[in-house]
């Protein structure tokens, strides 16, 4: 993965880390899903884009929360879904 961050990921100065490592969304339908992210706009933690539902890149286009921090443990990096941006941290 290529280092691009973008004006939405420069703008963090805390990262939000998830509650819970597990979609929110898929825990209440009973789906399965492959990684957990944390929108870092409003805290809440969905799945990847790897899961059935793509719950995390929904969020963002219909509430307009581009970024997401990896939820999985040892992992430490942003991604922005506007821009394509990542970065670690
Ligand atoms: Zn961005
Ligand atoms: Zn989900
Ligand atoms: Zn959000």
């Amino acid at each position: 993965m290529s280092e691009q961050s973008c004006p939405h990921i420069e703008a963090i100065t805390s990262i939000k880390r998830p509650k819970r490592q597990e979609c929110e969304e898929c825990v209440k339908i009973g789906a399965a899903w492959v990684h957990p992210r944390t929108c870092q706009e409003c805290g809440v933690t969905l799945c990847c884009d790897s899961s059935p539902y793509q719950h995390a890149s929904k969020h963002a286009r219909s509430v307009g929360h581009p970024v997401i921090a990896s939820a999985q443990p040892g992992e430490r990096w942003l991604y922005c879904y506007a821009d394509e941006g990542f970065a670690e941290y």
